[in-house]
């Protein structure tokens, strides 16, 4: 391994999706899963195979169907939990096993109710059984910033003895500060004898809004793995975020003279694809991925970026991946050429899958004038994300106005049958909302309603994401198209869906 490389651990899937209101469904975890591959991160964390069924089988599939990066499964210290995640690991091209026990006093005593001795032998023997199945075992010292420094030199230099290949220093509840944690990393790699073994990673929380510098000031300091997620998602204040962990080591170069395997181009990407499916938008002012992240306001700085764009921009909107909108389709263009274009995008559809996208994009391509990237990835993205389609659009009307009863007829399709209905609502979308559960049968709970324009322009494609629960059960629906009450329409049916898809998955024993 090169010492100037730092290995970027991406846990999305794990610590970013186990945050409240961020769960996503088997497909989405795939879809994240291989855009992460392609973004070129070093290992995906896809879950915690013990935590429940639905965890299990998300990381079996991913470790099944996602190639190029090694693929981590989180487990505690016990052999059971090791064994499972051994499991669900086995089918992966490179598997690691990642184990965790808390050091710290408050954790040993309150949670674990273990003295430091028998958690050092847990963790020793946990490490020992974990080699049996992968020689990669990654240890975590769970709360190691509030671990008792000489205990957790201890800790490190026992688990590199019995085979830890990563030793994982996690700043569990985002309490440090970059000198002192800089500090901390410093005297591990100088006092455990047998450091250079194993390669020491870190995983900070943002609680203190500190979690970048942290992890920056650990690289500093000798850390060559540092544990993140896109957009910083995760639990409480998030996680680390791994596009500005990855672009501050990039341009400042001549500060840390590093290097990541990440493809930055495909950043932005990544980051709308986790916005997507999470229906957790990102807000405008973050580094890198938002929207106005390169955005050029003030009229002396526009002037400057004219004549050259370094004079206000540390890095190019390119670099990052961020689309130029420029028009890449037509009504006009046929399937080959919308094949192409979707390889060139980076996605390899079977020969089912693009007659759906094709048919999407004619119908785009013959209400908006100018199809961009941004409009193709969305239908791309949302057929390979497709649950089965228990219902089906197929016809709404809807009349509304400032003085009219706002009315929606509904009709939709459930293989071969049609059923329609119509209801009255405060509006248009609420109305249809109403048919459709008449419908249905299942009355939904709006949760939460969002749209956004994926493009520019009066003719935008408008995406609407709606979180909607039925019978206790939590779903978020997408739905796109140019006129918002079909695309609203089209948000709900998904939800409606994916509670049908849910419902039948755990009578089957998955959870998600
Ligand atoms: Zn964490």
């Amino acid at each position: 391994m090169s010492d100037n490389r730092v290995y970027i651990f991406d846990t999305t899937l794990r610590d970013g999706e186990q945050a409240p209101g961020f769960s996503m469904n088997i497909e989405e975890k795939i879809a994240v899963a291989k855009q992460l591959a392609r973004l070129g991160v070093d290992v995906i964390e896809a879950g915690f195979p013990i935590a429940s069924p639905g965890d299990f089988e998300a990381v079996k599939r991913v470790a099944q169907e996602v190639r190029g990066t090694v693929i981590a499964g989180l487990c505690r210290a016990n052999e059971k939990d090791i064994e499972r995640a051994a499991e669900a690991l086995k089918y992966g091209e490179r598997a690691r096993i990642h184990t965790f026990i808390a050091t710290s006093e408050i954790h040993m005593r309150y949670k674990l109710q273990m003295d430091p001795e028998d958690v050092l032998q847990a963790a020793v023997a946990a490490v020992r059984f974990a080699r049996n199945f992968t020689d990669d075992v990654e240890f975590s010292a769970e709360d190691a910033t509030r671990t008792d420094m000489d205990f957790l030199c201890r800790v490190v230099e026992a688990v590199i003895g019995a085979g830890a290949t990563v030793v994982n220093i996690p700043d569990t509840v985002g309490y440090t500060i970059p000198e002192e944690f800089g500090e901390r990393i410093a005297i591990i790699m100088n006092r455990v004898p047998n450091v250079d073994k194993a390669i020491i990673s870190v995983h900070c929380h943002d609680d203190l809004g500190l979690a970048v510098a942290n992890s920056l000031t650990a690289v500093k300091a000798g850390a060559r793995q540092v544990e993140c997620t896109v957009n910083g998602i995760g639990e409480r204040a998030g996680n680390a975020s791994m596009e500005e962990i990855v672009m501050a080591i990039r341009t400042r170069n001549d500060l840390f003279g590093l290097t990541t395997g990440i493809q930055t181009q495909e950043i932005y990407r990544t980051s709308q694809l986790v916005s997507r499916v999470t229906g957790v938008y990102v807000q405008p002012n973050k580094a890198i991925v938002g929207k106005n992240a390169f955005a050029h306001e003030a009229g002396i700085h526009q002037h400057g970026v004219l004549s050259n764009p370094l004079t206000y921009e540390i890095m190019t909107p390119e670099s990052v991946g961020v689309p130029s909108s420029r028009l890449v389709l037509g009504k006009h263009s046929g399937r080959h050429a919308l094949k192409e274009r979707l390889a060139s995008l980076g996605f390899d559809l079977d020969d089912e899958t693009l007659n759906q996208v094709f048919g999407k994009f004619k119908a785009l391509a013959d209400k908006k004038k100018e199809v961009f990237d941004e409009d193709i990835i969305i239908i791309a993205e949302e057929e390979l994300m497709a649950v089965p389609r228990a219902f089906e659009l197929d016809y709404i009307h809807t009349t509304a106005g400032n003085k009219v009863l706002p009315t929606a007829t509904v009709r939709l399709k459930r293989g071969e049958e049609s059923f329609q209905d119509s209801a009255i609502g405060d509006g248009p979308v609420e109305a249809s909302y109403n048919a459709i559960d008449r419908i249905t049968g299942v009355p939904g709970k709006l949760l939460s309603y969002q749209i956004r324009a994926v493009t520019h322009g009066r003719e935008a494609l408008g995406e609407v994401t709606v979180k909607v629960k039925f019978n206790g059960i939590t779903v978020l629906g997408r739905g796109s198209s140019t006129d918002i009450i079909e695309a609203s329409v089209k948000a709900y049916i998904n939800a409606v869906n994916k509670y049908v898809y849910k419902k039948k998955r755990e009578e089957q024993g998955a959870d998600s």
